[in-house]
């Protein structure tokens, strides 16, 4: 559910027309809904509650400072992955004691940066991390709170892009090596082990693979148990799937009722990562339509493109394609080819896709862009970044404004020997 729709023939964003916000700041945009947001993580809540639980909403699906403060102001935690999400996080209010730092590549300055800020966890990856993370926290005279993540290998059934929880997968430690290694890290004066984290994947749309994977994680921890390690707390990850079309991802409610079964009796506090479920339909992407081309087929060409929003070229992904001005009813589908400008084949939102009748200057919306769309842009093509707007109730705000060609262009630099005007007479 979501707070985009149809007022009076106009798509509003929660109160806002979405054509004033085209006004204002010109396309194409990224904009955000706050009562969005908000519903997802109280939604999220609702099936836990009862339960000891800290949602640390995964930074990398939209870390806009805005976003994160909203969520910061609900009381949700951060699941970081470097230490620029890490300053953002912090940065937007979250409480160090709410951060987990997650990821297969920390370096010794990220691990660092965060035992200074004093953050909740770290994730560890790896042997050699384990060490690392070590041997910076007693440099640094700390002692670091640290979960193992494992790999349970389940087949998360997911997009092969976004699968994480395979063997064959860089992330985590095989579940089998993890009462080895507590053990080791229970040895070492720099670590604390406080949990146990997974992450099988994103965009599951089955709870299956989430069965198969918590029934190894209650395993191990019962395991660990016998074995003397004082766990705190269980990490479950992030992942549950969000409707893009025509999917049906297991309700928050449903999820929810897995998580109390395997979990609801062994006294641990349980922290969870959403990032996609919290911010995917709270965001969309507005475009205008430059050209609509016919060869053949109908190409309808619009000014976002690929290096806007990736998860099209990136993943395959499906993305509704709705008309900011609500076509009339009984307005002839057509199939057309949503394409942007960037000069890659690749370049295409939507392919032989049922459309009503649009014309150059025309707005349109690609839905569901929240989460893993503004995090993703390049500015390929020499493309600034887009402009991202929230919006709360009557009121909406430039959260980001457009990148200028002069920030984006002035940050080259030309060497002495090309500094030089050419001289006199040079060809
Ligand atoms: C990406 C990621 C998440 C968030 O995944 P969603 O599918 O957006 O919920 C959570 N935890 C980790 C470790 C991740 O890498």
């Amino acid at each position: 559910m979501d707070h985009f729709h149809y007022r009076q023939g106009l798509l509003h964003a929660e109160e806002v027309p979405l054509a004033a916000i085209a006004a204002a700041v010109g396309t194409p945009f990224y904009c955000y809904s706050s009562a969005t947001i908000e519903r997802h993580l109280a939604a999220f809540r609702t099936g836990l509650a009862g339960l000891d639980t800290l949602v640390c909403y995964a930074l990398k699906a939209n870390s806009n400072q805005a976003v994160i403060a909203t969520l910061a102001r609900g009381g949700a935690g951060a699941d970081v992955v470097s230490g620029g999400e890490l300053e953002r996080a912090l940065r937007a209010g979250v409480p160090a004691e709410r951060i987990v730092f997650s990821g297969v590549g920390k370096t010794a300055e990220e691990m660092a940066q965060a035992l200074a800020a004093g953050i909740l966890q770290f994730n560890v990856e790896s042997e050699p991390e384990l060490l690392a993370l070590d041997a910076v926290a007693r440099r640094l005279g700390k002692r670091a709170a640290i979960a193992l993540r494992v790999n349970p290998d389940v087949d998360a059934g997911t997009h092969d892009k976004i699968t994480t929880g395979r063997k064959e997968n860089k992330f985590g430690i095989a579940i089998e090596a993890a009462p080895r290694l507590y053990r080791q890290a229970a040895g070492l004066s720099g670590l604390r082990p406080a949990s146990i984290a997974m992450h099988i994947g994103s965009q599951l749309t089955d709870l299956r693979p989430f069965e198969a994977a918590f029934g190894r994680l209650r395993d191990l921890a019962l395991r660990l148990r016998r074995d003397g390690i004082a766990l705190e707390r269980l990490d479950l990850g992030g992942g549950l799937g969000i409707p893009y079309g025509r999917e049906t991802p297991p309700t928050p409610a449903d999820y929810a009722l897995l998580v109390r079964r395997l979990f609801g009796d062994l006294g641990l506090r349980l922290m969870f990562e959403p990032g996609r479920l919290i911010v995917g339909n709270a965001g969309i992407l507005v475009s205008r339509v430059l050209y609509v081309k016919q060869a053949g087929r109908r190409f309808v060409v619009c000014d976002a493109a690929m290096n806007d929003l990736l998860r099209p070229a990136m993943y395959d992904a499906w993305h509704a394609v709705v008309p900011l001005n609500e076509p009339a009813p009984g307005a002839p589908l057509a199939p057309a080819d949503l394409v942007g400008p960037v000069c890659e084949s690749a370049d295409v939102f939507a392919k032989e896709r049922a459309l009503p009748p649009l014309g150059a200057g025309d707005l349109i919306a690609l839905r569901t862009a929240g989460a893993y769309g503004a995090v993703m842009a390049s500015t390929y093509n020499t493309r600034p970044l887009l402009p991202e707007v929230l919006v709360r109730g009557h009121e909406f705000f430039t959260v980001r404004p457009r990148q200028t060609l002069e920030a984006l262009i002035g940050q080259d630099r030309l060497p002495p020997w090309l500094s030089q005007r050419p001289a006199k007479g040079a060809a």
